[in-house]
This record gives C-alpha cells, structure tokens and sequence, in this order.
C-alpha cells in the first residue's frame, strides 16, 4: 500500500509504505487501510496541516458511485463498503477509486499526458489494464470495469488467460506472460525484463518472443485508438521500464496498424509507482470540489 499527505496542488509532502498482505484476508486488510489512513489524518494535524478529505483507490471491479469495493481477485475484496467505512472512521469527505483508473487520473492531470485532454492510460505489469482519462476525469463504466484493455481478444487460438478465455491480450502481452512465454519454449525461466535484454543482445527465441509480444500489444493499443481517439498512449507498469527496446518497435507496430485513424503520441508513464497514490488524492479533491458546488 503507498500511502501520502498531499497538497491541493498535488505535491507530496509526507509518504508512507504497508505491506497488503493479502493472505491476511479481505478484513484484516480493510483494518490495515482504516488504521493507516487514520494514522496519516493524525500524522497531518500533529504537523499542524489540516486533512480536508481521503482517498483510497483498490484493485478489482470497483464501484465509485456507491463507494463499494466490489471485487478483487488479488485482495478478495466483496462488495466491501470501503469509501462509508473509512469516512465514518476519519470524519472525512472520502472517495474510493480504482488502481489503474486514479494511475491513470495522475499521469493525466500530472504525469506523462499533461495537458494532452484525452489520454489513454495503460499498465502493463502481471496484468494489463486500462484508464481513459477525457479532461481530467477517468471513465468508470456501467459497472466499474471499464478499462478491462488486457481482456481484448487478439489472439484466438493463443494461450488461455487468467479470466478463463483464451487469447486475450494479458494472457500474450504481459510481463508475466512474457516470461511464461520464453520459458515455455527455452526449457529456462526468464523475466520479461530478461527477455528484452537477450532480446536487445540478439538471442533469437528472446527476439520472437518479444516481437510477438509487442505486435499484441499493437493490436490492443489499436483497439484502444479506434475507440478513444486519445492525444496520448501513457505506458505504465513495470513492462515500461524496457524503454526503447518496448517504445520504438511498439510505436513502428502501432503506426502499421493504424489508417485513418491519427497516431497518438506514445510515451512512458512519469509518476512511477506512485500514481495510483496520487490519483487517489485527486479524487479526494474531485470530492471536495463536487461537494463545495
Ligand atoms: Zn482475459
């Protein structure tokens, strides 16, 4: 869990690491979240700074309107009434968001697609996921699962993905598939970041594999572009730390894929593993905001 006092302006002035230990179980981690957040609220008055408002932002299907954590595979979050529950603990105006969506949000309005209006978001990691940012506000869905981009289809008859379907664009692109992929056919395990540097000495296997990578990742990325038309492709997770050796060939794929579409500019994501953090104050302000209307 990254945990931050920040300013209105977005600057951090006091952060703190937790372990989720998940194992735990859902409860034991909803007690953690609550403790932390209260901790932080005391941290701030204690510094003679005031806390206005609270932020949390969860993996899973997360619905934002009824601040409910509604499902989370990794934490086994179900319908957990987050946002009620720690406002009642701090007295605080709160807001609950999801991971990749406030990610998105901070790199939007902060990060690597500042000023860009409309943005897409994408984490690649051991999974990939999605937030499409218009002017500074995320789209959340009918449901809370809009942004699923790791669930696009791309390849039919491809290796069967964490959601049960084959072939979809996690189940190829990911940095865990990655690995997966070149240990499969090298009889020897490997990170995706292992993969990109033999891939980048000239190792044949670790080229294919990596070139079959990002023409997935094209294939999705495209998706992405003929549905939201975004001034900016923002990547993030840790699969963006292979810099060039994921951006150019990345680009060179998109740009293939695209006709009339435009092309959008590609970057890396700028706020680290941070900007779920950061986004999850925003939407505290987005609260504040909305409430002083
Ligand atoms: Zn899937």
């Amino acid at each position: 869990m990254k945990c931050a006092l920040v300013r209105p302006d977005g600057a951090t002035v006091h952060a703190e690491r937790h372990a989720t230990d998940a194992a735990r179980g859902p409860e034991a981690v909803v007690d953690t979240i609550l403790d932390v957040a209260e901790g932080l609220a005391g941290k701030a008055r204690a510094d003679g700074l005031t806390p206005v408002a609270c932020g949390i932002a969860v993996p899973g299907v997360v619905d934002e309107a009824r601040g409910i954590a509604v499902w989370s595979a990794n934490v086994g979050f179900r319908d957990v009434p987050l946002r009620e529950l720690a406002g009642t603990r701090l007295g605080l105006p709160t807001a609950l968001g999801h991971d990749v969506r406030a990610g998105g949000l901070a790199e939007a309005r902060l990060g690597a697609g500042r000023d860009a209006g409309h943005v897409l978001f994408v984490a690649i990691g051991t999974g990939i996921a999605a937030a499409h940012v218009v002017d500074g506000s995320a789209a959340v869905g009918a449901h809370g699962a809009a942004g699923e981009i790791g669930h696009i289809l791309v390849r039919p008859d491809g290796p069967r993905c964490g959601c049960g379907r084959p072939g979809c664009l996690e189940a190829v692109a990911s940095a865990s598939a990655i690995g997966r992929r070149y240990a499969e056919l090298s009889g020897a395990p490997a990170t995706a970041a292992e993969v990109a540097d033999r891939a980048a000495a000239g190792e044949p296997l670790a080229r294919r594999v990596w070139r079959e990578a990002v023409e997935a990742l094209a294939d999705g990325l495209a998706t992405g572009q003929a549905l939201f038309d975004v001034a900016t492709i923002v990547i993030g997770g840790g699969l963006a730390q292979a810099g060039p050796r994921l951006f150019d060939p990345l680009r060179a794929a998109l740009r293939e894929r695209l006709t009339f579409h435009r092309e959008p500019r590609l970057v890396a994501a700028a706020l680290g593993d941070e900007a779920g953090c950061l986004g999850a104050a925003l939407l505290a302000l987005d609260t504040l905001a909305k409430e002083s209307r």
